[in-house]
């Protein structure tokens, strides 16, 4: 089982630092199901390429049948397991590549940030759905692909393709970037990763996935065969994907709507179309003219924002530098007229640092912003917001954490980068305090279908300064 991993950025060789594996040497990594190893093939100047071998041991496959075991039901001793990249490799991956997939690399860190040149090359990979799927999986994700059919028996042409693709990806993206998508896509690929999955694994999935994940046209598909076609864990998942992004369209994928089908909750217009239609209106209700989405993400709201007529001038502001770049991408700015650029402001901040860049809007937007800063931070965010950059209104929307029971099998919070969730009682509470201490009035409605008991999934509150004498 073969994964080369090259790049021609130079000097190449930073391909080493990138990875924290040395290109001098050959290193070794136990698994419980086989050993993995690393060595470079190639390490120059132009170009260098890192491979990783995995021997799978079908003895000890068979053997570690369990919680820890990668893929007990195929605890049978003939398999494809030792020849074939599969969800074992994705497995290996995150092990033995872990630092390199969380983006860090003291070295070089300015490089672990970025897009280099890649070429991804795995020599033989079962894919269900054939070089078709691999082509859908990966090309949104900014990949070249070429996937080329393995045939069953090379002398009898007749008897057709087996379920193996040689393929390789060319593109320029982070590295980081790149084995976090292996590692989820290499088991929907594969689909035999029958493991028991409990709710961890979803976390792991948007940890891994992250933002790629939650824009792609086929994040359903993938959420779907990555959990093992676990229905309740499925749903989970995309609900918290629609947390991140529910603005792709599910209709393209049969499978999905199949599924849909079997599952009529799951045809209600999602959530975070509703948050965005929720905080729109009240934009257009206040008479906005200039908006300023703090902490946009990839920015859909903004994509929004610069259709809607009547408004000037739209910035947003985060702190991730990728959700900037996701969002300069969405917004395809790199395509807009000196007018179209003149009305939209993209830049980096942090919400706990007053900024003047922050001031002078009718409106800003904080939108599930919240609850992503730690409790004893969000009294500096506040100052920066309410006290600071003072905007005419805000538009606030949060979880309502009193919903979560009725997210089947979720007993944590809605994603795992929450620092804390409110009830409404909370939320309340706290609109009522932030108002009082900076001269605003406060209204709050839900977001949602709204249950009887536990209320609406979303919060959403909006302020509206109030015109003092020294105003
Ligand atoms: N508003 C977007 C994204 C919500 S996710 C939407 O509703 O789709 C929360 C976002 O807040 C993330 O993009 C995160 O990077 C950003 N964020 C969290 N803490 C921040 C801070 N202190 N300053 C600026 N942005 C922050």
């Amino acid at each position: 089982m073969l994964l080369t991993i090259s790049t021609t950025h130079r000097p190449a060789t930073d391909l080493g630092y990138l990875l924290h594996k040395h290109p001098d040497r050959v290193q070794e990594f136990e698994q419980s199901f086989g050993t993995a190893t690393v060595l470079y093939p190639e390490a120059g100047e132009e170009r260098c390429t890192a491979a990783l071998m995995l021997e799978v041991d079908p003895v000890r496959l068979a053997r570690r049948v369990g919680r820890n075991a990668p893929d007990f039901s195929l605890a049978q001793y003939v398999n494809d397991r030792s020849y074939a990249a599969s969800s074992l490799l994705g497995v290996a991956l995150a092990d033995v590549f872990g630092t390199a997939r969380s983006g860090i690399c003291k070295a070089r860190p300015e490089l672990a940030g970025r897009a280099i040149p890649l070429e991804l090359s795995i020599p033989v990979l079962p894919c269900r759905g054939g070089a078709e799927i691999a082509r859908r999986l990966f090309e949104p994700l900014g990949w070249q692909v070429d996937a080329e059919p393995i045939p069953l028996d090379e002398g009898f042409p007749e008897w057709g393709d087996s379920r193996y693709l040689r393929l390789t990806l060319t593109g320029e993206v982070r590295l980081a970037d790149a084995l976090g998508q292996l590692h989820v896509l290499l088991p929907v690929l594969d689909e035999s990763k029958h493991y028991w999955q409990g709710l961890d694994e979803v976390d792991k999935l948007l940890r891994s996935g992250g933002e790629w994940l939650a824009t792609h046209p086929d994040r359903t598909l993938i959420t779907r065969r990555y959990l093992g076609r676990r229905g309740g864990l499925t749903r989970i998942a995309l609900a918290r994907l629609a947390e991140l992004d529910g603005a792709a369209e599910e209709g393209s994928d049969p499978e999905a709507a199949e599924e849909e089908a079997r599952q009529p909750e799951e045809r209600r217009v999602p959530l975070n179309r509703q948050r965005h239609d929720a905080v729109l209106r009240a934009i257009a209700d206040l008479g906005a003219r200039s908006v300023i989405d703090l902490g946009c993400g990839p920015g859909q709201l903004l994509d929004r924002l610069l259709r809607t007529p009547g408004i000037e001038r739209v910035a947003g502001c985060d702190v991730s530098a990728r959700s900037l770049q996701y969002a300069a991408r969405r917004l395809r700015v790199d395509r807009m007229t000196e007018r179209q650029a003149g009305r939209l402001e993209l830049f980096q901040g942090a919400l706990t640092y007053e900024d003047p860049r922050f001031a002078g809007y009718d409106v800003a937007v904080l939108m599930e912003v919240v609850e992503h800063v730690d409790p004893p931070r969000l009294a500096a965010l506040e100052r920066v917001v309410f006290g600071a950059a003072r905007p005419g209104a805000v538009v606030v929307t949060t979880p309502n954490r009193e919903y979560n029971v009725l997210y089947e099998g979720l007993d944590g919070l809605r994603h795992p980068d929450h620092r804390f969730e409110w009830d409404r009682a909370e939320f309340a509470a706290w609109c009522e305090r932030i108002a009082a201490a900076y001269g605003y009035a406060v209204e709050r409605h839900g977001v949602g279908e709204v249950d009887q008991t536990y209320g609406a999934p979303t919060q959403l509150a909006i302020f509206t300064r109030e015109e003092r004498a020294d105003d």
